[in-house]
């Protein structure tokens, strides 16, 4: 069977309603968080759904964009009730352009059934890939 058979959509929002959105995901796929700064304090988990099988369907103009300096990398955030419900930017080790969605704003997904691996993008490990464990915020 071929991968993109698993693929399936979603679609979810902040928490707010403004913002809508939907993907194509695998989520048989595990899904991921990471100890970079922001993911830190903001604690969302990540999906990697294909640009293309990206839409924003409502509320774009409702969001707040959050980057580092100047990375690549920003994240989207609804500007009423703050939830951040998806990034998206340019890691080569992620195959260059990517979307993220934070898959605990999805519709009809308990993120407790789904298993979770860890990126170290604290330190820029991503050659390191994922581990089941999170990795240290200290170095
Ligand atoms: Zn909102």
């Amino acid at each position: 069977m071929s991968k993109d058979s698993k693929l399936k959509q979603y679609t979810g929002g902040c928490l707010c309603g403004a913002v809508r959105f939907e993907a194509e995901m695998d989520l048989s796929e595990p899904v991921s968080r990471c100890n970079c700064s922001i993911c830190t304090k903001v604690g969302g988990t990540q999906a990697y759904p294909k640009p293309s099988a990206f839409r924003v369907t409502a509320g774009a103009e409702h969001l707040g964009e959050f980057r580092k300096g100047s990375s690549p990398n920003f994240r989207s955030f609804c500007k009423h009730c703050g939830i951040h419900c998806f990034s998206a930017g340019f890691v080569e080790e992620l195959g260059g352009e990517f979307r993220s969605v934070n898959i605990q704003c999805l519709d009809d997904v308990d993120p407790g059934e789904l298993k979770v691996v860890y990126w170290d993008g604290r330190h820029d490990n991503w050659e390191a890939g994922t581990r089941d464990r999170p990795w240290p915020i200290r170095s």
